[in-house]
C-alpha cells in the first residue's frame, strides 16, 4: 500500500535498526531469495566414492575463495573484519561437518549436494533455536558457507554477484549474507535495507566497515518494496521512507547535505592537534568496549584508547568465560590497530551495574558497593591471572598500559602487583613472549582513593580518574537512578576538589593522569579539567571533535583563571554557568551545543 513519488501524499515510513551510519537516497534493487533446487540422487558405490572426492574438492576451493575474500576485506576494511571470514573458514574446516557429510554420501550412496544440504540443515536448525541473538546470527554464517559450497558443487555462480552492478542502488533483501556484503561494489551500492539481522550481525559489521549506510531488522521490506522503487534511509536512526514524495525527497537530500557538511568539518578537525592557543598539547583518546570501535575512534581523531572496558569481552562471550587465548587475541588486535598510539586496557570491572551471573553466585543487595572491579578479581584469582597473561603477551605487539578499576586501598594494588609479577615470572620461565614492563595504573574512582592519591602514587605508574563512579560515590548518587539524576553534578565543588587533589598527587611524582569518565566529554567540564592540570582526556569517540574545538580556541592561562574563579564559587550551578559563559566567549559561533554538562 505504498504511494509512488508524485502519486500520493507521501512515502511509507518503515523503522528498523540503524547498523551502519549515513544517509542514502536512491532506487531499490530487491534481491531474490535463494532458489537453488537440491535433488537427491541415488548412486552406485563407485559413484559415491567419486562424490566424496568432488565434495572435498569443492570445500578446498571454497576455502581458497574465502581466503581471498578475507584478505580483500582486511585490506579494505581492516584486520578485524577479516575475522568474519576466518570464522567461515573454520566452519568449513570443521571435522564433524566433513565427516558427517562424507559418511552420509558413502552410507546412503547419495550425491554430495544432497548429503551436505542434509548435514548443514541439522546444524542450522540447532542455531535457529538458540536463545541468544548473536549466536543465532552466527547460524547465517553456516548458511552462507553452505551456499558457497553448493554453488561450487553445481558449477553455478553465486546467488548474487553484487560486484558487477552498474547503477547506484539500495540493496533490499530478506537477508544479506556476509559474503554478499563483502562482495558489494562500494561505488554503486549506496545503501542496504535488510529484513533480518541486527547490529551484531556480521553483515552489519561489514557494512559499517565498508562505510555503506545500512538499516537492518525491517521485517518485511523485501516483500513491500519492488526493484526500482525510490527509498531514503538513515543508517544512524534506522528510519526508511519508501517512495517518498518530491518534497520529502528534497528534505532527505537536505538532511544528507547537512550530514556531509558535518562529516567534512569533522575530517578537517580530525587531523589537527588538540593544542591550546598558548601551546599546551592535550591528548584526546577514546573509551571503547569492542575492538571494532577502533575505526570510529580513528574517524573522530582519537589518539589511542584511554580506556578499553574489557568486561564487555565477558558480557559478550556469555555463557562461556574467555580464557587466556581469547584475551590475548583481542588485546593483540586492539594494540595493533591502535599503533602508533597506545591502548589502556582496564582489567575486569564486573560486578556493580555490570552484573555477570556466571561469576557472581547471587545478586547482591547493594551491588554498587559490593564485589566488583579489583575486589572481584582478587577473589577469583584464576580469572584475573588469565587476563593478565593475555595482556602481557599482547603488549609485545603494541603500546599497552594496564589499569585496575575500583581500587580503594593501597593493599589491593600491592596484591595485584604481586600476582602480576608472578604471572610475568611464569611466562618468562616458559619462554612465552611477553612484555615485562607494562605500566600499571589505577582508576581513581572511589573517594577514598582520591583522598589517598599521594600514597597510591607511590605504588603505580599512572592514574586514570573515573569520574562516572567518583561522582556517584562522592555525591551519593546512583548513576543509574533517574529520580536522582538531577543531583549528578560533575562540576560540584567537591568533585573539582577531588580531581585537583589527584592531579596534584600525580604531578608531585611525575605520573601521567587522565580523566576517562563522561565528564571529559563535555567541553565546559573539559576546560575546567585542563585548568586543574589534566592533559589527557578519554571519552566516547563522537565527543572528541567538540572538545577539541574548544581546546584549540582557549589558552591554558584562560583555563587556569577560570578554575581559580570556579573554586571560589559555592555550587555546581554557578560553576557551570561560569564555564558556559567562558566557552561561549572563546567559541562565539558555537553556543548551546558545547555547554551542557550532564552525564
Ligand atoms: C568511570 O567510572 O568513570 C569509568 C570510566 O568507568 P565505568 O563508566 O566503566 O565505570
Ligand atoms: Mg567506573
Amino acid at each position: 500500500m505504498t504511494a509512488r513519488a508524485g502519486e500520493g501524499d507521501g512515502g511509507t515510513a518503515m523503522r528498523g535498526v540503524g547498523v551502519s551510519p549515513g544517509i542514502a537516497i536512491g532506487r531499490a534493487l530487491v534481491l531474490e531469495g535463494p532458489n537453488v533446487a537440491i535433488f537427491r540422487l541415488d548412486l552406485t558405490a563407485e559413484e559415491a566414492r567419486r562424490e566424496v572426492l568432488r565434495f572435498r574438492r569443492a570445500v578446498r576451493r571454497a576455502v581458497r575463495q574465502l581466503r581471498q575474500v578475507r584478505d580483500r576485506i582486511r585490506r579494505e576494511a581492516g584486520e578485524s573484519y577479516g575475522r568474519v571470514f576466518e570464522a567461515q573458514i573454520l566452519i568449513l574446516k570443521d571435522r564433524a561437518l566433513h565427516q558427517e557429510t562424507t559418511r552420509l554420501i558413502a552410507r546412503e550412496r547419495v550425491n554430495a549436494e544432497w548429503a551436505f544440504h542434509t548435514v548443514v540443515g541439522r546444524y542450522t536448525q540447532v542455531f535457529a533455536q538458540l536463545g541468544d541473538q548473536e549466536l543465532r546470527e552466527r547460524g547465517t554464517d553456516i548458511e552462507d558457507v553452505a551456499a558457497r559450497v553448493q554453488a561450487l558443487l553445481s558449477g553455478s555462480k553465486r546467488r548474487h554477484d553484487l560486484s558487477e552492478l552498474t547503477d547506484d542502488v539500495i540493496i533490499v533483501g530478506a537477508t544479506l549474507s556476509p559474503s554478499d556484503a563483502a562482495g558489494l561494489n562500494r561505488e554503486h551500492v549506496i545503501g542496504l535495507a535488510i529484513d533480518g539481522g541486527g547490529p551484531t550481525s556480521h553483515t552489519a559489521i561489514i557494512a559499517s566497515a565498508l562505510g555503506i549506510p545500512a538499516v537492518a531488522g525491517l521485517r518485511d521490506a523485501s516483500t513491500r518494496v519492488r526493484s526500482g522503487d525510490l527509498l531514503a534511509l538513515d543508517g544512524g536512526d534506522g528510519s526508511v521512507l519508501h517512495n517518498p514524495s518530491e518534497d520529502e525527497t528534497a528534505a532527505w537530500h537536505e538532511r544528507r547535505a547537512l550530514q556531509a557538511r558535518r562529516e567534512l568539518e569533522l575530517a578537517i578537525l580530525r587531523d589537527r592537534p588538540a593544542t591550546t592557543r598558548d601551546g599546551l598539547r592535550v591528548r584526546l583518546m577514546a573509551n571503547i568496549e569492542l575492538p571494532e570501535e577502533m575505526l570510529a575512534a580513528r574517524r573522530f581523531g582519537a589518539e589511542g584508547v584511554g580506556l578499553y572496558r574489557s568486561e564487555f569481552l565477558y558480557l559478550r562471550e556469555a555463557p562461556g568465560l574467555p580464557g587466556e587465548e581469547e584475551h590475548y587475541r583481542t588485546y593483540r588486535e586492539l594494540a595493533e590497530m591502535a599503533l602508533p598510539d597506545e591502548v589502556v586496557i582496564r582489567t575486569l570491572d564486573l560486578g556493580g551495574e555490570k552484573y555477570f551471573s556466571t561469576i557472581l553466585e547471587r545478586r547482591e543487595s547493594n551491588p554498587v558497593l559490593g564485589l566488583r572491579g579489583i575486589r572481584l578479581c582478587l577473589k577469583h584469582e584464576d580469572l584475573f591471572r588469565a587476563q593478565l597473561r593475555g595482556v602481557l603477551r599482547a603488549a609485545v605487539h603494541g603500546k599497552v598500559r594496564m589499569l585496575l578499576p575500583m581500587v580503594s586501598d593501597v593493599g589491593e594494588v600491592r596484591r595485584a602487583r604481586a600476582i602480576l609479577s608472578d604471572v610475568q615470572r611464569d611466562l618468562q620461565a616458559r619462554r612465552v613472549p611477553c612484555d615485562p614492563d607494562v605500566p600499571l595504573g589505577v582508576m581513581v574512582e572511589v573517594p577514598a582513593a582520591a583522598l589517598i592519591a599521594d600514597r597510591l602514587a607511590r605504588e603505580v605508574d599512572f592514574f586514570a580518574i573515573g569520574t562516572n563512579d567518583l561522582i556517584q560515590y562522592a555525591l551519593a548518587i546512583d548513576r543509574g537512578n533517574e529520580s536522582v539524576s538531577y543531583l549528578y553534578q560533575p562540576l560540584h565543588p567537591a568533585i573539582l576538589d577531588l580531581v585537583r587533589r589527584i592531579a596534584d598527587a600525580a604531578a608531585h611524582r611525575g605520573l601521567r593522569v587522565s580523566v576517562c569518565g563522561e565528564m571529559a566529554a563535555h567541553p565546559a567540564a573539559a576546560v575546567i579539567l585542563v585548568g586543574l592540570g589534566i592533559t589527557e582526556l578519554s571519552m566516547n569517540p563522537a565527543a572528541i571533535p567538540s572538545v577539541k574545538q574548544v581546546i584549540r580556541a582557549m589558552s591554558l592561562a584562560d583555563a587556569r583563571a577560570l578554575v581559580e574563579e570556579a573554586l571560589r564559587l559555592d555550587s555546581a550551578g554557578e560553576i557551570g554557568e561560569l564555564a558556559r559563559r567562558a566557552v561561549e566567549s572563546w567559541l562565539p559561533m558555537e553556543p548551546s551545543s558545547v555547554v551542557e554538562v550532564r552525564s
